[in-house]
């Protein structure tokens, strides 16, 4: 069983394969957000090539690839943007070296069997084009809290929702602090999102890793980093928020040890945009060509623009959440409580996303830097 202080490395990851438990069903969500945030890329990468030309090799990370098509979706775009610039530039295209980062329990295995896919896929545009167009991959295991390739050699980096997840879940909020459950109303309310200590360690491994890829990137290389970020309201909920209070409720009803939820911590921390610039800031060597937050209902509908998604009705929906919020917790979930539980869990998590699905609105911070010092 996990203990409190479980270092992250060792406990979390995507569900793998590709059946439709596994992650890669189910990133529908951040595959939205990708493209809302397709824009922002194409500007950080033209501004990332443009300064680094003439280029023979182009080196990009991306930083918590999970397995599925989302491992290769970013890096498939990126491809596309520098194709589409040098052939403007009428500069040949670079050869693509790609490092596809995750912490070591990912499951890479399902990556590299859709490489052989992906480099025909690459190949065919090449016919299309009649010039040629060479991607290598490469895998790079381990965290991103920390050094992952040699100073000096990368020009970009990518993370697509990966950096909410803290390098190791401080306690989480004793009962008394965790005001979060259902009054009398049927509201959800939040008072504390989480305690200090998690917004503590936020700092320290975002600090962390802002210097080590400002160690890793060249001058002028650049970066985009995507992330859950607070949403400024009375009821912001997140979904390890939901999943406490739910886990709160079956301890009352004894389905689970109280012992057990009293060391279950998630290792998972919303920070505000202040949080966010103070430590870029303050590591000194980036500027911040952009900060932008893209909301999202649960359901994948963007606010502003109303059913995108085709459900039958809430049941569907409900039941469309609950699959992806189980692709990402279960692993984490079932070291703690025991495979025997989750059916229930993730039963009753529908049923507290189809009554609250109005109010459940991720935010993504979209944010671009270039390595300027
Ligand atoms: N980029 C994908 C996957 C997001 S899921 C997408 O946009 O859909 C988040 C991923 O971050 C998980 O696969 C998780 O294992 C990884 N991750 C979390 N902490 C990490 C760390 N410290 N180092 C590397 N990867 C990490």
């Amino acid at each position: 069983m996990a203990t409190m202080s479980a270092p992250v490395e060792q406990v979390l990851h995507m569900t793998g394969g590709d059946d439709e438990t596994s992650y890669a069903n189910n990133a529908l969500i951040t595959q939205k957000v990708m493209m809302r945030a397709r824009p922002i890329l194409e500007e950080s990468i033209q501004k990332m090539y443009s300064t680094n030309l003439p280029m023979t090799c182009l080196k990009v990370a991306d930083l918590g690839c999970s397995s599925g098509k989302n491992a290769l979706l970013a890096v498939s775009n990126i491809i596309k943007i520098v194709d589409e610039m040098s052939d403007r530039l009428k500069v040949e295209t670079p050869t693509f070296q790609i490092f596809l980062n995750d912490l070591f329990g990912n499951d890479f295995n399902s990556i590299f069997k859709s490489v052989p896919e992906f480099y025909e896929r690459i190949k065919q545009d090449k016919a299309e084009k009649q010039h040629g167009t060479t991607c290598l991959i490469n895998a790079t295991p381990g965290s991103f809290y920390g050094t992952l390739f040699p100073s000096n050699s990368i020009h970009f980096f990518h993370s697509s929702y990966s950096l909410h997840y803290i390098s190791q879940a401080p306690k989480w909020w004793s009962d008394e602090e965790a005001k979060l459950g259902d009054d009398e109303d049927n509201n959800i309310y939040v008072t504390s999102n989480s305690p200090p200590s998690y917004s503590e360690q936020f700092r320290k491994d975002f600090n962390l890793f802002v210097r080590s890829r400002s160690r890793e990137l060249v001058l002028g290389g650049g970066m985009l980093l995507t992330f859950a970020g607070r949403y400024d309201t009375p009821q912001d909920i997140t979904a390890p928020g939901l999943i406490r209070m739910i886990l709160n409720n079956m301890v009352s009803q004894n389905l689970i040890e109280e012992a057990r939820l009293a060391h279950f911590n998630v290792p998972f921390y919303t920070a505000t945009e202040n949080e966010v610039r103070e430590i870029i800031k303050g590591e000194g060597s980036f500027s911040i060509e952009r900060f932008e937050s893209i909301k999202t209902s649960w359901d994948g509908s963007s606010l502003d623009e109303e059913g995108i998604e085709s459900f039958e009705d809430d049941d569907e929906r409900g039941e469309f959440v609950a699959r992806y919020v189980r692709a990402i917790f279960e692993p984490l979930l079932k070291v703690h409580f025991g495979e025997g539980v989750m059916d229930e869990l993730f039963l009753r998590f529908k049923n507290k996303v189809i009554q609250f699905l109005p109010k459940l609105v991720y935010n993504a911070f979209v944010i671009s830097l270039v390595k300027i010092a």
